[in-house]
């Protein structure tokens, strides 16, 4: 089968790299794909959101399968745009509805969601434009720290957390009146803060049945220590040691059915990965958010411990037949170290040279974020530029050779945290 893969960073990278080893594909395509992705299949230049060029490429190169990679073109409907075309209809996607998409895309919908079915999250309440006097006394009354969201896609920037009335007051006015994120923070979700440990749960769902994948763990600030701002990722860690068998049956029990089987009975399609974003607080889970598509990097632990063919579980997702097949994970411990652009997240400078990037081991890959090959060179491309994952005995031994590695890779301005893992190693 010829797939299309949606993306460009180290999460399509790991996918690729996974779909191309499954012998039901015969051609993969990324769009647009970078540096690394390319070893595995034919890069394409083609935006993640440019339906129209999508359609044109699918017919063409008779696709039989869509992987969306990002948020981005699911929020934006990519699966009602082929379900509802006669020329594409035929073509399985991935992905929820752009209904389904909304658990990511409006923080507003999942918190209403989670109510509904009885799901476990922070209390909150909603405001927008109409009720923001009445928003500004629950602020001013709030206990501290007070956690504001804006409802939209806000590129992982609209969290603030705030341990002042004063200072919550002045960014929901932001958001709501001075339209910070422009239309995603119309409406803003002020929540009750929890103190707990993070991890992610990832799921892949027919509508009706779902398997668990391994869980991870990223570590989001640009700092060692967890200090500084917040990242798309620095690194991550799978399994996550605190995620016992105990634990995952409570997460399965009252998070994982509850929304499998909220969204079946809602009639919202959605055939693809859930990410669970938790944080155990005293023993019980909580869901942070919902993000329709799988976390970047926690693919690039994930899917290397994953033994499966992904095609064969996209397959039975296709088929409604999730239940029908078991998901074996590698014993083994990942770790993923993030290798950036000094500056990242703020300014930093692109297309410099990196070299000394070792060939994929048997326990070791090294996964391309933001790369492009020029002239026979690779260059730095993006904030987050590759990551190298390494698979071990246990997740000491991982994170000790993902170190090596990224000492050895060069690029000018390389920077990688030191730490990723370190509350569990000694
Ligand atoms: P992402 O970039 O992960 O998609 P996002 O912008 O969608 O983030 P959230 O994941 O909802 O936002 O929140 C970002 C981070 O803020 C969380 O990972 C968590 O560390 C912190 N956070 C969010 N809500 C709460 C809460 N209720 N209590 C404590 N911390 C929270």
């Amino acid at each position: 089968m010829n797939i299309l893969l949606l993306g460009s960073g180290g999460r399509e990278h790991a996918l690729a790299w996974k779909l191309s080893q499954s012998a039901a594909c015969s051609k993969l395509f990324i769009a647009p794909g970078n540096a690394g992705t390319a070893a595995h299949g034919a890069n394409v230049n083609i935006g993640v959101s440019d339906f129209e060029q999508i359609r044109a490429f699918c017919i063409e190169n008779k696709i039989d399968l869509l992987v969306p990679g990002s948020e981005e073109p699911l929020v934006k409907g990519v699966y009602d745009f082929f379900k509802a075309d006669a020329a594409l209809r035929h073509i399985p996607v991935m992905g929820p509805s752009q209904a389904g998409a909304q658990l990511e895309g409006s923080k507003a919908f999942a918190k209403q969601f989670m109510q509904r079915h009885n799901i476990p999250t922070a209390a909150y309440r909603e405001f927008s434009e109409e009720n923001f006097e009445e928003g500004v006394a629950y602020l001013r009354q709030h206990s501290l720290p007070i956690v504001l969201k804006a409802d939209g896609l806000a590129a992982g920037k609209g969290v603030v957390i705030t341990s002042s009335h004063e200072e919550a007051v002045a960014e929901f006015e932001e958001m709501i009146k001075a339209a910070k994120f422009g239309d995603a923070s119309k409406k803003v979700v002020v929540e009750q803060f929890l103190t707990g440990i993070e991890l992610s749960v990832f799921v892949l769902t027919d509508g009706q049945h779902y398997q668990v994948l391994p869980t991870a763990k990223d570590y989001k600030r640009i700092g060692e220590g967890d200090t500084g701002l917040n990242t798309g990722g620095m690194g991550a860690i799978s399994p996550v040691p605190f995620a016992t068998d105990a634990f995952m049956q409570l997460v399965e029990d009252r998070i994982i059915r509850p929304t499998v089987e909220g969204l079946a009975k809602e009639q919202i399609i959605y055939h693809g990965f859930i990410f669970f974003g938790l944080i155990k607080v005293e023993g019980e889970p909580f869901v942070i958010e919902y993000n329709c598509r799988m976390g970047d990097p926690e693919t690039e632990v994930v899917v290397p411990r994953l033994q499966n063919d992904l095609v064969e579980l996209f397959e039975a997702v296709q088929r409604q037949a999730l239940n029908t097949v078991a998901v074996f994970e590698d014993p083994r411990a990942a770790a993923t170290v993030m290798l950036v652009s000094q500056g990242y997240p703020e300014a930093y400078e692109k297309g410099k040279e990196i070299t000394a990037i070792p060939a994929p081991a048997r326990d070791q890959l090294v996964f391309h974020a933001g790369t492009k090959a020029e002239g026979g060179k690779v260059l730095t491309n993006g904030g987050r530029v590759l990551t190298v994952t390494s698979l071990a005995s246990d997740l000491q031994l991982a994170l000790a050779h993902s170190k090596q590695t990224a000492e050895q890779i060069q690029f000018e301005g390389k920077y990688y945290r030191r730490d990723i893992g370190y509350e569990f190693v000694s």
